[in-house]
Formats: C-alpha cells, sequence, structure tokens
C-alpha cells in the first residue's frame, strides 16, 4: 500500500513536470465554441451597458494594436477578439468566452513596458483559446447544463437562460474566476503567444509577480481573485522559453506607451451609467 503511494507520488510528479512542459489544450466542456461566441457577445453588451467603457482612440486604439500582434499567433486560435479600455483606477483586465477583452485604464498606468501590458493581454486571451470559462461553468453547473444549452443550440439568448440557473453572470462571474491549474495554463499559452508576437514573455510573468507582491486589497483584489498565483511564474516562463527558439525579444514594440499612459491621465471619466459596476 505504501510503495503504491510512494508510486503514485512519484508517478504524480513525474506527470505535474510534463504537464508544465506540454502546450495545455482546452478541458470538458458542455459549450459548443460557437455558444462561447453567442455567450460573449451577450456579455459583452451587458459590460458596454454597465461599465465605464471608454471611448478614446488613442487608448482603444493602441489595445487594439497589440492585440492584433497577439491575436496573429497561431496560439491564440481563431476567435473574434475585439479590445476596449475601462476608466477604472482598479488593475485589472478580464476577457469574456470567445473573444471579447477589457482592460482597466490603470493596468496599462501600472504598466513599465508595453511587453507587460501585451503580457496582461496574452494571458487573458489564453484563457479564452482554452475555453476556461465555459469549462469552469461546465464543471459548476453538469446536471442543468447539457439540456439548456441543447435548448439553445441555435445560439440565441445563452446569457439569459444560463441566468436562470442562479449563476451570476455579471463582469465578476463565474466565467472569470480562475483554478490555479488554469492559470498555469494561460501563463504557458501566453508566453507562447507573445513569443510569437516579439514580446519578451518573461514580462508577462514578471508584471503578474509585481501585481502579487503588492498584495490582493484595494486595488488589485478583483484581478488578484480571479487569477490566483499558480506560484514561480517567472521561473516557469523562464524555463518554457528555454525550449523555445532564441529570439531577440522586444519589451516595446509601438514606442506609444507613454504617450497612451498621458492619454489616460487627461481622459475624461465617461457618464456614470445607471445600472451598478458588476465589478463592485
Ligand atoms: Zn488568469
Amino acid at each position: 500500500m505504501r510503495r503504491l503511494a510512494v508510486l503514485l507520488v512519484i508517478s504524480g510528479t513525474i506527470w505535474s513536470i510534463c504537464a508544465e512542459i506540454k502546450p495545455p489544450k482546452p478541458g470538458m466542456n458542455f459549450f459548443s465554441p460557437q455558444q462561447d461566441i453567442q455567450l460573449g457577445k451577450e456579455a459583452k453588451a451587458q459590460v458596454e451597458s454597465q461599465m465605464p467603457v471608454i471611448h478614446d482612440n488613442n487608448i482603444n486604439g493602441y489595445l487594439v494594436q497589440i492585440g492584433k500582434k497577439l491575436a496573429a499567433s497561431p496560439h491564440a486560435g481563431d476567435w473574434p477578439f475585439s479590445f476596449e479600455g475601462i476608466y477604472d483606477k482598479n488593475i485589472n483586465a478580464f476577457a469574456l468566452p470567445g473573444g471579447p477583452m477589457f482592460v482597466n485604464t490603470a493596468t496599462i498606468t501600472a504598466a513599465d513596458n508595453e511587453a507587460q501590458l501585451a503580457g496582461v493581454m496574452a494571458h487573458e486571451m489564453s484563457h479564452v483559446v482554452l475555453r476556461h470559462g465555459t469549462h469552469q461553468m461546465s464543471k459548476q453547473q453538469f446536471v442543468q447544463l447539457p439540456a439548456i444549452l441543447a435548448g439553445n443550440a441555435m445560439g440565441n439568448g445563452i446569457l439569459g437562460a444560463i441566468g436562470k440557473l442562479g449563476v451570476n453572470l455579471a463582469a465578476n462571474s463565474v466565467l472569470l474566476k480562475y483554478s490555479r491549474d488554469a492559470e498555469a495554463q494561460a501563463d504557458y499559452n501566453g508566453a507562447l503567444i507573445m513569443a510569437d508576437a516579439g514580446y519578451n514573455p518573461v514580462e508577462m510573468a514578471r508584471f503578474f509577480e509585481k501585481l502579487e507582491s503588492k498584495g490582493s486589497e484595494g486595488r488589485l483584489a478583483q484581478f488578484l481573485s480571479d487569477h490566483p498565483t499558480p506560484g514561480n511564474r517567472v521561473k516557469s516562463v523562464e524555463q518554457e522559453i528555454q525550449q523555445l527558439p532564441q529570439k531577440d525579444y522586444k519589451e516595446d514594440i509601438t514606442g506609444q506607451l507613454a504617450s497612451v499612459k498621458n492619454a489616460v491621465q487627461h481622459l475624461t471619466p465617461p457618464p456614470v451609467k445607471k445600472q451598478p459596476n458588476p465589478q463592485q
């Protein structure tokens, strides 16, 4: 019995080492990729109507520019990504199933270089590619979800149908609360996306570790509770990129971060929406 336990520990260790170096694959999921896209589209409309989404061309244009570079990676799949800023002094970013991504203005301000901002985006993008949001929901609602999704096979009104399960579908919902395993996977895949785009993947891990070191209170609470640390992020990414072909990675590609930070500082707050901010 004891030998079996030892064997299990050893094989578990070997498995976890292997798991670290193998590109992650999406887990069990009752949603079809089309339903991910439909759900994300509906949730995006909700975010846009309830949260202070900005319409500044400098800022959103910058996010789109970086986002497109990242989305061109084969590791970003074929999802209809979109990129918008949210006027918020809390550091956060989130991507809804299927591709809509939102980046808080404070995240832009907090980045030491463009690669760090690109890192957050590549990480969020990876949650979309690996379908972590709908995977998480599939695990939690495995009894009722298949019938609900079958009833919505035509792809209309998934958000409302799922809402009837009593699941909170606001922006801080189950769709955005990831496990530590999902975090490690998003780091791994995010590093591959960054490497393809030419950004230094280690900057992604450095930014996360910088945020983690500041503690999970105040302006970081939501972000760190949605993205719990898998630990040793910099070390993991360093090990990962050793296996990639050598490349001259950049910390900055567009040269626009400073001017966009300036635009953030001078941004007029968008009018307060009628609905309460679901992130609060
Ligand atoms: Zn994450």
